[in-house]
């Protein structure tokens, strides 16, 4: 059974002790999940240590800790950059790589996407790979063509171990983030089916349906339950709603 994901993305937001607080009011109210189910907490770099402290003291197997990015070389002169041992050392679980804020305001490219791809792999690490379309493309209907160049560029080189082993793709149109606007239930579904349709011909359908693959897009507490009722809609990426117990704790409830 593929896993059920719900991963907030805190951004550059919440001071340390914010962070923690909203940590442990996650660990003392989160219900009952079910086995396939699991949570990422999605950090500032400097929250990591924390809030992954807080998550092992609990032993809750199901809740883990997560980073926004990291660079694909192991060491070096690559000055405000954090390597991938670094967040093993802090007891990160999973890295969101791709989110179109990198690409957009660090001009990460899909080379730059595919090392990185690459590096969490080798190293064993979940990797929530983010896609997506801006509004320019979706008026002119070509969100299937971009998201099918994103995937085809950055990650299905991998192989189909590799690929059932480390990766979670998160559906993310750049029009429904952070902006109110979210998908509807058919626009969502409509384009997860279009990815599952892409892992299964690159990868074969037991690896296409074994993927999880998440939407992200001003989903929150009123929304959730009805995207994460869609077939292929395996959970949701949670950027505002995740900075609030009383926001995001609703979402997960909606996944379980
Ligand atoms: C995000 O940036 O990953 C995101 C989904 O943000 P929001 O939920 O705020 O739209």
């Amino acid at each position: 059974m593929r896993k059920k994901i719900v991963a907030g993305n805190w951004k550059m937001n919440l001071s340390i002790a914010d962070g923690v607080t909203l940590v442990n009011t996650i660990i003392s109210t989160l219900p009952s999940l079910p086995q396939e189910a699991h949570v990422i907490l999605c950090c500032p770099f400097t929250h990591l240590d924390r809030v992954s402290t807080s998550i092992r003291e609990t032993s809750h197997a199901q809740l883990h800790a997560g980073a926004q990015n990291c660079h694909d070389k192991a060491s070096g002169a690559f000055t405000g950059e954090v390597s991938i041992e670094m967040l093993k050392e802090v007891g990160v679980d999973a890295v969101i790589i791709g989110h179109s804020e990198r690409r957009h305001y660090f001009n990460e490219d899909h080379d730059f996407l595919k090392r990185k791809t690459d590096a969490l792999v080798a190293a064993d690490m979940h990797v929530l790979f983010c896609c997506g379309e801006p509004l320019a493309v979706r008026e002119r209907n070509g969100q299937n063509d971009y998201v099918a160049n994103q995937l085809t560029e950055s990650l299905f080189h991998l192989n189909a171990q590799q690929m059932k082993a480390c990766i979670t793709i998160a559906y993310e149109p750049i029009w429904a983030i952070g902006t109110g606007v979210t998908a509807s239930t058919e626009q969502a579904q409509e384009m997860h089916a279009h990815i599952r349709s892409l892992l299964s011909a690159t990868f074969g359908n037991e690896v296409a349906q074994e993927i999880s693959i998440l939407y992200g897009g001003s989903c929150n507490a009123a929304n959730a339950a009805e995207l994460f009722a869609c077939q292929d809609v395996d959970g949701g990426l949670i950027g505002g709603a995740a900075l609030k117990a009383e926001s995001f704790l609703p979402i997960i409830e909606a996944m379980c």
